[in-house]
């Protein structure tokens, strides 16, 4: 008992405890899930503006070309000298109405930079990846002959429509990125009125110079230093990092220091033309979640503890309290248990005088004699009352023990009910026998006796207006069965199970002012169990019908 309280009572402790720090946990992630993720579509944010610079600075640069007067019809040295002059263009180019490169041609006579030109960009003339007026009427002329079928046309044939949406309109200008010698090479090219493009690849350092110049300023590592103490406080630095399409540092700047191995908190691709270079924003721990982690653990740990020290305080409260009680409920039963031994063998004396002096008086002084069967039968009632009292005493420390011996169930049957007769013949009872248990056979004497007597006395108790009890007897190979029944007022169907709980009584106005203790068939029922069988009430359309049962065979030998 000691150890299933002390189990019970750490459970108290422990899984509430457990079950809310988990919550808590729980909990406590979520919310910094959730300020990472605000925290993070922020830095995206900001990083979609820095790639609005970028763009804003080829926007520029479109806009400056763009500006450029007819340059189909120039002449090769107006040309050069034009890309000479530019601070933007490497190399200016024309294409013919079919795509075909007109200037610079190789067949033609060329400088060393045309010359170059003309390697690193043979694959995009030969490929025709730049439109030219031709090829782009090609492919709206293709576009036009798609038709799409879609579903629901009259009578279940599928309508079929031009896929408007999809057709091009001829693309007048654009961006043209390629890849030579591991580096990023653009090319803008536009189309003029005369249908030719043209167009000019322009300077990389210079577009990287203009790039870096929109892009704030990258802090020397004396200012850094300064900054870091004077101003900025460590959780709120941050480093942005510009990688090219080979993932190489093209220009960073911020004040926080990232390790190597350090993953970033947001990055983005640029915009076209530089949809192969990203950005990367990179902060600490610290400034995506403002501390939160640290404060959270610490808060989830006191409040924790807070509820341990109260729970752990309640449950020693409990416990103290409850094994006082229990001491105090042990001493009462100890106590009981001593007071009715102690009542049982002077009661045992008086019921045997009463009994010898009953056979010693004679027929003529019957009032003498009533007056002794008055005290032998109360004193079997006292006995009857402390063998009740003793044998729940016994349940409650789980000490009931069988004693079987042999003996004819029949015959102890007979004892019993004639140890009662006259008493319930007093009151105007009479007792039906029909025996049926008369072979020899192994059982306990005490607890059929105790069984019949607690039975016997409350038809004397609750049934005053029955005139017949109905003993019945059965035996099979390893089962007695008893039934016993009254005609007496009965037991309302919905107490019939509860009149087996200890210390249950019924109360109505047959009951009210009937002494008992409600454990007589509480002890009758655990009795039979004890033996093998049971006790159930039988239903029954007048009076109290009782099914004693007791196993006899192999089986209840203990
Ligand atoms: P107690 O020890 O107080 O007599 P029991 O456990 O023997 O209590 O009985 C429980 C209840 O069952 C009683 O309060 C009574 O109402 C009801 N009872 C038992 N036997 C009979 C009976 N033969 N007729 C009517 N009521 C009965």
């Amino acid at each position: 008992m000691k150890l299933r309280l002390s189990i019970a009572l750490i459970l108290i402790v422990v899984v509430p405890l457990a079950l809310l720090g988990w919550l808590g946990i729980r909990v406590a992630q979520n919310e910094r899930e959730v300020i990472g993720h605000r925290f993070r579509a922020l830095l995206v944010d900001r990083l979609i503006d820095i790639d609005g610079d970028i763009a804003a600075v080829l926007g520029g640069w479109e806009r400056q070309l763009l500006a450029e007067t007819q340059l189909t019809g120039l002449e090769t040295r107006e040309l050069r000298l034009r890309a000479m002059k530019s601070p933007i263009v490497r190399q200016y180019f024309v294409l013919d109405t079919k795509g075909n490169l007109t200037y610079p041609l190789s067949t033609a006579p060329l400088n060393e930079t045309e010359k170059r030109f003309v390697v690193r960009t043979q694959d995009i003339w030969m490929n025709k990846e730049i439109p030219s007026q031709a090829v782009q009427e090609e492919v709206v002329q293709q576009v036009q002959s798609t038709k799409v079928p879609i579903k629901g046309g009259k009578g279940g044939t599928p309508q079929v429509v031009t896929k408007q949406a999809a057709r091009p309109t001829a693309q007048r200008k654009g961006w043209h990125v390629w890849y030579w010698d591991n580096g990023l090479n653009l090319i803008f090219w536009w189309r003029e009125s005369s249908g030719n493009i043209v167009g000019a690849e322009v300077s990389d350092v210079r577009l990287m110079a203009d790039i870096v110049g929109a892009l704030p300023e990258t802090i020397e590592q004396d200012q850094y230093q300064s900054r870091m103490s004077q101003r900025t406080p460590p959780s709120q630095a941050s480093r942005i990092k510009l990688l090219d399409s080979n993932s190489n540092l093209v220009y960073q700047w911020g004040l926080y220091e990232a390790t190597e191995d350090e993953q970033p908190q947001a990055a983005l691709a640029l915009s076209q033309p530089l949809g192969s270079w990203k950005l990367q924003y990179y902060a600490s721990e610290d400034s995506v979640y403002g501390g939160y982690g640290k404060g959270m653990l610490f808060n989830l740990l006191s409040g924790l503890g807070a509820v341990a020290v109260a729970m752990v305080v309640l449950a020693i409260y409990f416990y103290r309290e409850s094994s006082r009680d229990m001491r105090e409920a042990t001493q009462r039963i100890s106590f009981v248990n001593k007071v009715s031994h102690e009542l049982k063998t002077p009661l045992t004396s008086i019921r045997m005088y009463a009994e010898m002096l009953a056979g010693q008086i004679d027929e003529e002084n019957p009032k003498a004699k009533r007056h002794l069967s008055i005290i032998v039968s109360e004193s079997q009632r006292l006995s009857r009352l402390i063998g009740n009292v003793l044998t729940f005493s016994r349940k409650q420390r789980s000490a009931l023990k069988i004693h079987k011996s042999k003996g004819i169930i029949d015959e102890a049957l007979r004892e019993v009910l004639e140890r009662s007769e006259t008493g319930l013949a007093s009151n105007g009872i009479q007792i039906e026998f029909h025996p049926g248990a008369g072979k020899a056979l192994e059982f306990d004497r005490d607890i059929l006796e105790q069984v019949m007597c607690n039975l016997l006395s409350n038809v004397e108790k609750y049934a005053t207006s029955a005139d017949l009890i109905t003993v019945t007897s059965t035996q099979t190979q390893d089962t007695v069965t008893i039934t016993f029944s009254d005609n007496g007022p009965g037991i309302p169907a919905s107490e019939h199970k509860k009149i087996f709980d200890a210390f249950y009584r019924v109360s109505d106005k047959v009951n009210d002012g009937v002494a008992g203790t409600g454990i007589g068939l509480t002890i009758a029922r655990e009795l039979a169990l004890l033996h093998g069988g049971d006790l159930v009430l039988q239903p029954r359309e007048k009076g109290a019908s009782f099914k004693f049962t007791l196993q006899v065979g192999k089986e209840s030998n203990q």
